[in-house]
């Protein structure tokens, strides 16, 4: 089998990834809705891809992979890895969790991720009714991450919320980083312990922190949250758009409290989690397939984060429904380490429409079964999708 065509077409906001072979099989993958302006990053690869063998995975990646970055750079070569998974599943007529050594559970855990309510604002009884709504959701999640302080705009909505000034920036706009005041992050742990009072110990809780906290801040609200027993305090420190690790500060923040530390969505290549598995810096790793470098890329982080006695639980949000596919194909093989995906959503509500090979619902009791079909297992309906194609994208299933 050889490739003879890459294409990328803008389907509502996701640029996907088409890689066309001489066989007459295609094989697909998604960038994250919140990269719309990726195509041409997508496109930069096609010289290396013709007239490669698209089953040989690796060989085709090794002539890539040093043309990703960390995230927003590196989602152009993870969708074409997972496109390219997808062409190994259809060619050898196996799922792609069978290529990545089958799997060893049947159903994968998944949390809330893009199925929630806005939050209306960011005081205590804000909170308490972002859990209850999230509680009464239908999908049955056991684990529900809020987003609090420097991931919201507690920064302006909140008074003296810190030293510092809100600053909307013109990328990933409401992130600020500063020094919390006393005030501040009272006012945080008072957030968070109202939406515990009403997912009690039924619902695992975790927190999207940040990035944008200081460690001495982290220190503090990690261990005045040590009797809530959350999952996880996601990015105090690093995270989404930040483009280091900083794992020695990680690690004097992990060694300080019993609340689980956990980082990375935002992290290109296993070798950029060596210093935070290998110095135990935290206690849970959230690659994500679409940004880390694609499915065998996560898979091995997961494998040696267990080495490691880290967690792993995946980040997601927006990689939409062909993201789902390719995070349940991998995450079904991991090892028990493994917690939960972050489980992205079809946006707009029209991409349940084209694409086919989802269960309905797809998550039943906060679980997705893992199905065996071949490839990534799920296919766009091209009738129905290519009503949604815009101009100059016209040929993009032809
Ligand atoms: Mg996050």
């Amino acid at each position: 089998m050889k490739i003879t065509d890459l294409k990328c077409a803008l389907i509502g906001d996701s640029p996907i990834v088409r890689i066309v072979t001489d066989e007459g099989v295609s094989g697909y993958g998604q960038v994250e809705t919140y990269k719309p302006y990726l195509g041409p990053i997508v496109m930069m690869l096609k010289p290396a891809l013709i007239g490669q063998d698209p089953t040989h995975v690796e060989r085709v990646m090794r002539r890539i992979r040093n043309r990703g970055g960390f995230k927003p750079w590196g989602a152009a070569v993870s969708a074409v890895e997972m496109a390219l998974w997808d062409l190994a599943g259809k060619a050898a007529g196996l799922p792609v969790h069978k290529l990545l050594g089958g799997k060893v559970r049947d159903k994968v855990r998944v949390y809330n991720g893009a199925y929630r309510d806005p939050i209306t604002g960011h005081n205590p009884e804000d909170y308490a009714a972002f859990a209850t709504a999230m509680k009464a959701r239908p999908e049955g999640f056991s684990i529900v991450k809020i987003p609090v302080a420097f991931h919201t705009t507690m920064t302006a909505d909140v008074p003296d919320f810190f030293y510092g000034e809100h600053e909307q920036r013109a990328f990933h706009s409401h992130i600020n980083r500063g020094l919390l005041t006393e005030k501040g992050l009272d006012h945080v742990v008072a957030c968070v312990e109202a939406a515990k009072a009403v997912l009690g110990d039924e619902i695992g809780l975790a927190l999207d922190c940040g990035p944008g906290w200081h460690l001495t801040d982290a220190i503090r609200f990690a261990r005045a949250v040590e009797h809530l027993h959350l999952l996880w305090l996601e990015d105090l420190l690093t995270g989404d758009y930040v483009h280091w690790v900083n794992a020695d500060v990680y690690r004097e923040l992990t060694a300080s409290t019993s609340t689980p530390i956990h980082t990375g969505e935002q992290i290109y290549l296993r070798q950029n989690f060596k210093s935070l598995i290998e110095g135990h810096a935290v206690n849970v790793v959230g690659p994500d397939p679409g940004d880390v470098g694609g499915i065998a890329e996560l898979k091995w982080i997961a494998e040696y984060a267990d080495l490691h006695g880290i967690l792993m639980a995946p980040h997601g949000t927006g990689n939409g429904l062909l993201g789902i596919a390719a995070l349940v194909q991998v995450s079904a093989t991991m090892p028990d380490n493994y917690i939960a995906l972050e489980c992205p959503a079809g946006k707009p509500a029209w991409w349940y429409d084209i694409v086919e090979g989802f269960d309905d619902p797809i998550i039943v009791d906060g679980f997705i079964d893992v199905w065996d079909r071949p490839g990534m297992g799920i296919e766009f309906n091209i009738e129905k999708a290519s009503q949604y194609l815009v101009a100059g994208d016209e040929d993009f299933f032809a």
